[in-house]
């Protein structure tokens, strides 16, 4: 098969590349597009989306292949795969850094690092740019400098007549404004200009460690703790099994523990006062927050959440964190059967509900905590925990319900959330908005294989 125009690689059934170029990071998605389109450059996303178009492909859009539903790889259909544009060019003078399409955020903190600079990405660095920043994009950075779409300046996108079009406040504004929050319903972006701010290299930032039994008491410390928490502390709370990680000692891997991992983007000697408090909650297991370099913290979770592990997630926006609500999540948190299954908390606020809810499409801004239930077993443990983990996530989800705020953060969304959750993740007002861009740019929903938003 040929591609007019196309310079990159061409992947295809029976090609020693096709099971790799094919998988994503959730093991558990088995998919066998028709084609795998490897671009180079804008020229060659373009081309295969002509391609695409003229002969009614379906299409799949790859950035890092991260998203926990597959979205980047369908069945027959062809995969415009931008994994190899991962190049990041920073401008330190301007603070600004251009980033392909298909960068990995170990790629951004990598460079940018390089100049002292950082942008919000996401805790996992092996993630990708793309996905996680047309979302919304939150991260340890967020509550001091906005979401990752709060920093997006302009991007370039192929649009879904092939056209290439840069989106920007002063160029196409409501693609521009529908590029950050709604996902990848409005073209292939293949590349993106941040904003960049002084961080670093050395951060105060890393986990504390408590025992499960301390869980209530711990998190109702800890909501008190975010309330009053100044913007330059980003925390996530993570509970589950004691991974076995280096850093952490012998004696905890496998067992039952709640930590708060941290990240404070002033000075170290304001973050050591600023985390005072969060290290008396009870008595750590092990305390693990100390002076780090920013991109090795960036890194710390990437193992344990492993390419090619099966992953099946659950998530809500919680409507606070009230004693009702800590009871549940200290009831069913360690409910999995698996070791690697976790729940995270993500604590939002700050800058990130300083931005007008109208001037970006991400919704939620006015949430305070939200939750991913995520449920992980190893690709041979299929049998034995498939079910078992599934099972919990949903029954965890379901004892969240009296506790939920409207909405879902769509990035946490997986294949089996009903079409109705992408619409309650925007509320009404922007789903319709979202969908008269939509008619706009891709009338036909030509990219509809994401959180779709269908043409209005
Ligand atoms: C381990 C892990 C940790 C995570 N942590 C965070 C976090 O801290 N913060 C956060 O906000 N999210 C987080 N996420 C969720 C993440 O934002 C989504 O999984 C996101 O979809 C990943 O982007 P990707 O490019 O890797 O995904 P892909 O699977 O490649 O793409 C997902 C979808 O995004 C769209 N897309 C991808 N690339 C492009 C492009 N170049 N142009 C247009 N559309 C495109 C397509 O619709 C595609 O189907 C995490 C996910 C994982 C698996």
């Amino acid at each position: 098969m040929k591609i007019d125009g196309f310079r990159g690689r061409l992947i295809s059934a029976g090609h020693a590349d096709y099971d790799t170029a094919r998988a994503v990071w959730n093991g558990a998605v088995d998919r066998h597009p028709r084609l795998i389109a490897r671009c180079g450059g804008t020229a060659d996303v373009a081309a295969a989306v002509r391609f695409a178009r003229d002969r009614d492909l379906e299409i799949a859009v790859r950035g890092g292949g991260h998203n926990v539903a597959g979205t980047a790889v369908c069945d027959d259909g062809i995969v415009i795969d931008l994994s190899q544009m991962r190049a990041v060019a920073v401008d330190p003078a301007g603070r600004t850094a251009r980033v392909r399409g298909g960068a990995l955020w170990s790629d951004v903190d990598h460079e940018t690092q390089a100049h002292g600079l950082a942008t919000t990405g996401g805790i996992v660095s092996h993630t990708g740019v793309a996905g996680l920043t047309l979302g919304g994009g939150i991260g340890f950075l967020m509550r001091r400098y906005g979401l990752a779409v709060d920093n997006l300046l302009a991007a370039e996108v192929v649009t879904a007549d092939g056209d290439v079009v840069r989106a920007a406040a002063d160029e196409h504004p409501d693609l521009f404004w529908a590029l950050r929050g709604g996902g990848g319903n409005f073209g292939v972006v293949t590349s993106f200009r941040f904003a960049l701010h002084p961080l670093g290299p050395t951060v105060l930032a890393g986990p504390v460690f408590w025992a499960a039994e301390d869980t209530v008491d711990v998190l109702r410390s800890y909501r008190d703790f975010a309330a009053a928490a100044p913007d330059e502390l980003g925390t996530v709370v993570r509970l589950g099994t004691v991974p076995p990680l280096p850093v952490i000692p012998e004696n905890l891997h496998g067992r039952q523990a709640i930590a708060v991992a941290c990240c404070y983007s002033g000075a170290v000697k304001d973050g050591e006062r600023a985390v005072r408090a969060l290290r008396r909650f009870r008595t750590p297991l092990v305390d693990l927050l100390g002076p780090t370099p920013y991109a090795a913290f960036q890194s710390g979770l990437d193992d344990t959440v492993r390419h090619g592990w099966h992953y099946y997630w659950k998530s809500t926006n919680l409507a606070g964190l009230s004693d009702a609500t800590i009871d549940v999540i200290a009831e069913h948190a360690y409910g999995a059967r698996s070791p690697r299954s976790y729940t995270a908390m993500f604590h939002m606020g700050g800058a990130v509900a300083r931005v007008p809810h109208d001037a970006t499409a991400y919704a939620g801004r006015d949430v305070a905590h939200n939750i991913v239930i995520d449920g992980v077993w190893l690709p041979d443990e299929a049998g034995e925990h498939a079910a078992t983990e599934t099972a919990w996530a949903r029954r965890f989800l379901q004892a969240l319900q009296p506790h939920r705020a409207p909405g879902v953060y769509v990035n946490f969304l997986d294949s089996d959330d009903a079409p109705g959750r992408v619409r309650e993740a925007y509320g009404e007002r922007t789903y319709r908005r979202l969908a008269e861009v939509k008619a706009k740019y891709d009338p036909d929903n030509a990219f509809h294989h994401n959180k779709n938003i269908r043409p209005d």
